[in-house]
Formats: structure tokens, C-alpha cells, sequence
């Protein structure tokens, strides 16, 4: 919510609940995250039967009413009523700075919203709000005058202000823009409006928050309809244009930025220009928030680079042959991932079986010994010369699928998915669907950010960037035109998203980096605790993935490593790590948290955690496939070498053995019988280490959850994977841009698995963690607490976050508000409830 900080907040008061959240959804088309709004909506349990509450809206008015005040807009009859009791329950300070207004519920979000997002003051969003209906009545021939009349004018004013003269509102309006007019001479640009939809709410939406970074007062006026001109601050006024595709809009403004506003505003309102049409390329717009943070500078490609292919003749052909046929099934699957859902896929796998290639591949193998790399090169390079001839245009531009399919077996064959920045200055990254071990390879001092064009906030990318303190957002696509170049800015936090930034937005983005680097706890701050208000103790431990974010976790004051992922550090790597090379690995990481309890999940391969030199069969559904304990138990010379490297590194520490994806009590007893040997095995050799070792697992597939109890009997303790978990109990993939509102493990259902778990783990004196996102997500934690969860392990960076969302509250209070989600009918409901049951300490 950081890009809601500074502005006036809405709190919608309706007695339906869906007509509220509904009214939230619509305002947020218009500005995102980047204005807190409450919905205080409904009564009774979840609010589900129709009324409002005093107490509800003065949840909601605590909770989004900052410095710059709120604006409460209602529906009917005892929702006044309500409101007006909400005032009094809240501290008078906050009542002062709060406006009941009079305006439509649904109008009056919307424009309120868009005002104050533009950063309007308190008056300016209560006055939009009340004249959201104006520029309604006004097309439909229902006002007093029409809209076209109005003059260049305040937001307001545009639409309601018309018997007033022009000259008096257009001073009122714009006091310092009549100050410097006479100084600075007016810019102005004609446009044709050329999207198909003409000027609707949401680019009218970005215009008027792009007008609020200039400094300079600029109104638009529809020519060819002979409307306006009307100040771009203002959606209703905006709307009165009554603009549509083809009209010619004359944009003018004066004051100091006069002509850079015009330039950006010009490319806003062209933007989705026709083909042909000189259209601006500057595009800015929100993507789906990965790891906070905010980022500036040069935007680069992540380039897939290919490792070279050598020369060389084997002496075996027919074992040569059967890497050749692996590989192209390990190839498929990777093509699989990264091209999920578009439509050359279908081609990519087509040529991955097509005769012309692979016969041609396994014959040079055969008839010249070629090695397979060598020799399906040859392959490709014989049917891309085939494709160079070719006269249609099209089809000779699919020589370059013919290349990518080549690579992706090249890369199966010879190691990792080897990814690279060109050089140059430290740069935000674009990237097509970031795999785990390309992120898990990106240098933090070289990337100042992430934008992936695919991707979801729980991908195993996106932790790793969050772990890695990288700035990032996904699902960008229709954001970030797909090549590099130009200067990117983004808020991982807010999901926002600017190409070449002009100077006004670029100074609003150093302003965010400035207040986030004032707002980070001093390092020792913490001690990896925190207290309830009633004197409950929550413990924050770290998720890690290798040495330098366990430094990070231990210098945030991590109470202990909740969750380190062991997968990692066989990411990116053209081999296997051998056991001695593990042992090492995990002593660096473990030292960092010596004294302290550090949890080592066995490694969880699969899934979207390639590792190529596993050589694992494609599968249709990896997420579901062999993964996890399931692929450590199938491979166990692969688990007893790293339980054996865990049991040695972990000798004079208080390490902890979990197993992932557990969904059955047999692949527990396997774990453990396969610890016991390599227990044994260490004994034999005479070598120093670790034993016994507490030995718990992680709850993430349902039928683990759903017989926690027979579980305890094998476990010594549980860690809840709310990712998996999330994904698995909604058939929502994790990564999938397109089901993030789906996969959302505030979701009832998770929440009842969860108390599940917390249950039979309390019954058999079990502790209960949980690993996944949620316990870093500021409005889930506190679900889970009042759920009984005392045990947070996330990502260092989310520990403020965490910190201040739990602040005050007592167990209790959790516990009614758990107790409430889970009553409800979806994620949002759940997160809806937290929201209104609130209160700052
Ligand atoms: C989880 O699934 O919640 C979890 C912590 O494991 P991972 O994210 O590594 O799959
Ligand atoms: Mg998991």
C-alpha cells in the first residue's frame, strides 16, 4: 500500500457487500493499489445480509484515513446514518479529516479515486465526488446546461460551475498556472483520438494522473464535437468531453513544464494508435506486485545465451543417441514453461519431433559419431538454411523458431538455461517468464530490477528476487514492448510500471526510494520476536536460499532459518553438486546462523524448479508430476548424499531436517529410514555429525493437511507451504499470471486447511509453522495468527511489513477475525474481513 500513502483514502459504505467491493474493483480499474479504499459493507457474519454498521465504517475510516484525510461516500438511508455514528466512534483528529459526501456510490468511487490518486487534496476528491453524476445528467440532456458549455475550469466546475464566468473559475481553478501565463507562453497540441473506445475511464484515468506531475496548468477540449476546453485533473471532466475515436482533442497547456506535459500527454492520448499512426511508445500501467521495492534505470533484455558446442565424436553412439531423445523431452518441457499459453508453442513442440530434424540428428550420431549436440546443431542449421530461401516474408521469419528450438535442446544437453545481461550500468531487467535458476543467477548489484513480461508472485523467480531484495513485478506483457533500450521505472509494491519516465515521474520515484530507505528498521533492531497487544509472542524467522540472503535474514534479526531451500543451490548449474561440494555450501549458511534453529528443506525439485542434469521425464503437469520428496525418493543415492552433507554441515548446530511436498505418511517413514542410513554410513566412515535430528515436514499438498493428525504421529513438527498448498487446493497454478486473484491463500479453503493442521499439530504437541508467502503478506499473517499460528517464517524484507500489520492487535482479536474469514465465501471476502476489523494500536 506505499503508493496509497500521502492520499486522501475512500471508505465506501454500502449495505451490500458486492455492491461495495464491486464499486472498489471498478475504482481500482482506474488507480490501482495506489489509494487506500475500504469497503464497510454489509452485517452480520462476513457481512452477508444487508445493513451497515457504525463500528465496521469506523474500521474502515482508521484504516485508510492518512494525513490527507478520507472521503466516505454512501448509499442509502441508514448508511448516512451509520456514517454519521462512525465519526463519533473515531478519534477526533480522524473525524476532522474525514468528508461524508453526498455523491452517487458509484460515480462518485470512481472519480474520487481517480482525483485522489492524482494526489487532489481533501475538497477537491469530496467535490468530485459529489459532481460524479454531472457529466451523466449532461449527455443525457438532464442538466441545466450542457456540458459543453462548461468552462476551462476546476474538475468540479467543468461540469456544474457554468453560470459562473469563465474567467473567475479558470483563475479559481488554477492559481498558479495564471501566475507564470504571463511568462510563459501556452504549448498546445492537436491530437486525433485513436482508440477504438475514445477517451473512456481508464486512459483518461493515466491522463490525469500523468497531468498531476507537471507543473503547469493544462486543459483539454474536444474541437470536433466543440466541447470543453475542460482541466485534465478531473475524470468527470474529462467525461464531459464526450470524446470519441477520431475527434480531434486540442491539448494546451501553460507554466513552467508546459511543453514536456504536452509531449507526455500527447503520447497518452495517441497511445493505442493505429498501426501506421505516429504513436508514442511511452507506456506506463500496473502489473502484478512480486517483491517490493522500487526500481529506475536502463532497461535491458535478459539475453538466453547458448553454451558452445563442441566439436567432438563419441565412442558410443547408441548411449549418444539416448541423450539426444532425453533431451529433447527435457526441451519440451522447458518450452513448455516459458511459452505456456502462446500460440507458437504448438510450432516449438512440432519441431521438436519433426523427422527433418531429429532423424537427421540421430544419423549424423550414428553415421559420423557426431556428440548429440553437435550433431542436432547440424540439423537446425540445415533447416534454417531451408527457411532463409523461402520467398513468403512469414515464412522465412520462422527461421528463428527453428533457432529457439535448437537452443533449448543445446541448452538440455550442455547445461542450464544459461541467461545474460549484456554489460553496461546496473539495469532493470525485462525478462519472458524468469525461470528459478535465472533469477537465482542474477546479481543484485548489477539488477536494479525485474520486470517479467510472464510470471506470478509465488513462482519460485519471484521469491528468489524478493529474497534477493530485487525490486520486481510480473505478468508485464501488455506493459513492456518486447525489446530493451529504453529507461524503465517500477514499484514492486504498487504493481506500477513506467517506460521512459519523464522528469516528473522520475522524481516521484527517487521520492518513493528516498522514503523507503528512511522507513527500513536500523539492522539489530529486532530480536525475532514481537508481542501482541495482549502478550502473545510471534516468532519471525527467515525463508533463505543461499549464504548472502541468510546474512540478509540474520541481520534483520531472524529469530532462525524457518525454511531454507537446498534447491537453490543446485540452480544453475550444469552438474550436480557432489556431496562434499554440499556439505561446504550448507556450512557457510548454517555458520551465518550459528546458535540459532535453521530448518533445511531436502531438496524439492521439479515442478518449475528445472535442475537439466536430473534429466527428469517431461511431464504434462510438473506441478503434479515427480517432484519433491517424490523425486528424492526415486533418486536415493541423490537424498542419502545430501541427507549425509546436512547431518555433517549441520554437526554442532541446531539444524532440522523438513521434507516437501509430503502428501502421503509412507513417504515420511521413507525420509526417515533413509536418514537412519545415512546416519549409519557416517557412523561406519568414522565422520563427525549431526544425530539424532528432529525431522518435520511441509504441509502443502490437501491430503496432508487433511490427515495432519496421522501425520504428527511421524513428524516432529509441520511447516505449512501456503504456496503449494494455495495451488494444489484451488487447481490455480502458482505462476500463472492470468489466476493470481485465484490462487490467493487467503482463500477460506486454505484457511480451513490451515486450522487443520494447527489443530492436530496443538493435540500432539506438534509446533506449527508456516513458509509460504502468506506469512509475509502483511494481510494474511494475521489470519494465520488468529488461526493459532505463533511461528512466521518469510522472506527478511516482509518483516516490517508483518511487524506493523500485527501491531496492537491482541489474539483475540485475531482469532474473531480468523474466525470470520473462514466463514466467508472467497479470498477477497477473507481479506475484506481483515481489512474492516482493523485497528491502528
Ligand atoms: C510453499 O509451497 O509454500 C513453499 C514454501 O515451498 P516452495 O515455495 O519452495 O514450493
Ligand atoms: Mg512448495
Amino acid at each position: 500500500m506505499s503508493g496509497a500513502a500521502g492520499r486522501v483514502g475512500l471508505v465506501l459504505v454500502s449495505h451490500s457487500r458486492a455492491l461495495a467491493e464491486a464499486t472498489e474493483t471498478l475504482a481500482r480499474q482506474m488507480t490501482g493499489e495506489s489509494v487506500a479504499i475500504a469497503c464497510a459493507a454489509g452485517a452480520g457474519a462476513g457481512g452477508a445480509e444487508l445493513g451497515t454498521d457504525a463500528t465496521a465504517i469506523a474500521a474502515a475510516i482508521e484504516r485508510v484515513c492518512g494525513p490527507a484525510g478520507a472521503v466516505v461516500l454512501m448509499d442509502l438511508g441508514s448508511a448516512i446514518l451509520s456514517a454519521e455514528m462512525a465519526l463519533e466512534l473515531v478519534a477526533p483528529e480522524l473525524g476532522a479529516r474525514t468528508r461524508l459526501t453526498g455523491g452517487p456510490i458509484v460515480e462518485g468511487a470512481v472519480a474520487a479515486a481517480v482525483r485522489a490518486a492524482a494526489g487532489g487534496t481533501l475538497d477537491q476528491v469530496a467535490a468530485d465526488a459529489r459532481h460524479a453524476l454531472d457529466p451523466k445528467a449532461a449527455q443525457l440532456g438532464e442538466a441545466e446546461r450542457p456540458a459543453a458549455a462548461a468552462p476551462a475550469a476546476a474538475p468540479a466546475a467543468a461540469a456544474t460551475a457554468a453560470a459562473a464566468p469563465a474567467a473567475a473559475a479558470t483563475a479559481a481553478a488554477a492559481p498558479a498556472a495564471a501566475a507564470t501565463a504571463a511568462v510563459a507562453p501556452a504549448v498546445a497540441a492537436d491530437l486525433a483520438i485513436a482508440d477504438p473506445s475514445g477517451l473512456h475511464a481508464r486512459p483518461a484515468a493515466q491522463l490525469i494522473a500523468r497531468a498531476a506531475m507537471f507543473d503547469a496548468a493544462i486543459t483539454l477540449e474536444n474541437v470536433t464535437a466543440g466541447r470543453g476546453p475542460v482541466a485534465t485533473s478531473s475524470l468527470i471532466a474529462l467525461a464531459s468531453l464526450g470524446a470519441r475515436r477520431g475527434d480531434v482533442l486540442r491539448l494546451r497547456a501553460t507554466g513552467r513544464q508546459a511543453a514536456e506535459a504536452v509531449e507526455a500527454l500527447a503520447a497518452l492520448v495517441q497511445r493505442e494508435a493505429p498501426a501506421g499512426a505516429a504513436a508514442a511508445p511511452a507506456a506506463s500501467g500496473l502489473a502484478i506486485p512480486v517483491a517490493p521495492g522500487v526500481a529506475l534505470g536502463p532497461l535491458v533484455r535478459l539475453v538466453r545465451s547458448i553454451p558452445e558446442v563442441p566439436e567432438t565424436t563419441v565412442d558410443d553412439p547408441a548411449a549418444e543417441a539416448e541423450r539426444l531423445r532425453r533431451a529433447l523431452e527435457v526441451a519440451a518441457q522447458d518450452l513448455g514453461n516459458a511459452l505456456r499459453g502462446s500460440d507458437i508453442l504448438d510450432a516449438h513442440q512440432a519441431l521438436l519431433c519433426d523427422p527433418a530434424l531429429v532423424d537427421e540428428a540421430l544419423s549424423r550420431i550414428e553415421r559420423e559419431r557426431c556428440n548429440a549436440a553437435w550433431a542436432f546443431r547440424l540439423a537446425i542449421e540445415a533447416a534454417a538454411a531451408i527457411y532463409r530461401q523461402l520467398d513468403d516474408p512469414y515464412l522465412r521469419a520462422r527461421e528463428a523458431d527453428v533457432h529457439d528450438v535448437g537452443d533449448a535442446v543445446v541448452r538440455a544437453l550442455l547445461g542450464g538455461a544459461a541467461a545474460t545481461l549484456p554489460d553496461g550500468p546496473p539495469a532493470v531487467v525485462v525478462a519472458d517468464d524468469l525461470t528459478p535458476s535465472e533469477a537465482a543467477r542474477l546479481d543484485a548489484a548489477r539488477v536494479l530490477g525485474v520486470i517479467d513480461r510472464r510470471g506470478g508472485p509465488t513462482s519460485h523467480a519471484a521469491i528468489l528476487l524478493r529474497g534477493a531484495g530485487i525490486p520486481a513485478v510480473a505478468g508485464a506483457a501488455a506493459l513492456v514492448p518486447d525489446a530493451g533500450g529504453a529507461l524503465a521505472g517500477l514499484d514492486g509494491a504498487t504493481g506500477e510500471v513506467w517506460l521512459d519516465p519523464d522528469p516528473a515521474i522520475t522524481a516521484e520515484i527517487e521520492r518513493r526510494q528516498t522514503a523507503i530507505r528512511a522507513s527500513r528498521r536500523p539492522p539489530g533492531a529486532r530480536a525475532g520476536r514481537l508481542r501482541l497487544a495482549c502478550g502473545r509472542e510471534i516468532e519471525l524467522w527467515a525463508n533463505v536460499a543461499g549464504p548472502s540472503d541468510a546474512r540478509a535474514a540474520r541481520e534483520a534479526g531472524a529469530l532462525g532459518v524457518g525454511l531454507l531451500r537446498t534447491e537453490m543451490l543446485f540452480l544453475g548449474r550444469v552438474d550436480e553438486p557432489g556431496e562434499e561440494e554440499q556439505a561446504e555450501l550448507l556450512a557457510e549458511i548454517f555458520a551465518v546462523f550459528t546458535g540459532a534453529p535453521i530448518v533445511v528443506r531436502t531438496l524439492d525439485a521439479g515442478g518449475d524448479k528445472v535442475l537439466p542434469y536430473l534429466e527428469l521425464d517431461a511431464e504434462t503437469n510438473p506441478s503434479l508430476g515427480v517432484r519433491g520428496v517424490r523425486l528424492s525418493l526415486a533418486r536415493p543415492a541423490l537424498l542419502e548424499a545430501q541427507l549425509r552433507a546436512i547431518l555433517v554441515a549441520g554437526r554442532g548446530h541446531d539444524v532440522r531436517v523438513l521434507i516437501p511436498m509430503v502428501s502421503t505418511a509412507a513417504e515420511v517413514g521413507a525420509v526417515r529410514a533413509a536418514l537412519e542410513r545415512a546416519h549409519e554410513a557416517l557412523a561406519a566412515a568414522g565422520r563427525p555429525h549431526l544425530w539424532p535430528v528432529a525431522t518435520g515436514i511441509m504441509v502443502e499438498v490437501p491430503s496432508a493437511a487433511l490427515m495432519a493428525e496421522r501425520l504428527a504421529r511421524q513428524a516432529d513438527f509441520f511447516s505449512i507451504g501456503t504456496n503449494d498448498l494455495t495451488q494444489h487446493t484451488l487447481a490455480a497454478e502458482r505462476g500463472h499470471p492470468r489466476l493470481h486473484a485465484l490462487a490467493d491463500p487467503a482463500h477460506p479453503a486454505v484457511l480451513r486447511l490451515v486450522r487443520a493442521v494447527v489443530e492436530a499439530g496443538h493435540a500432539a504437541g506438534r509446533p506449527v509453522s508456516v513458509c509460504g508467502e502468506a506469512a509475509g503478506d502483511p494481510d494474511v499473517a494475521p489470519l494465520l495468527v488468529g488461526l493459532g499460528i505463533t511461528r512466521l517464517s518469510m522472506c527478511a524484507s516482509a518483516f516490517d511489513a508483518v511487524e506493523d500489520a500485527l501491531a496492537g492487535a491482541t489474539s483475540a482479536e485475531l482469532a474473531a477475525v480468523a474466525e470470520e474469514a473462514l466463514s466467508v465465501d472467497d479470498a477477497a471476502a477473507a481479506r475484506a474481513a481483515r481489512a474492516a476489523a482493523r485497528r491502528p494500536g
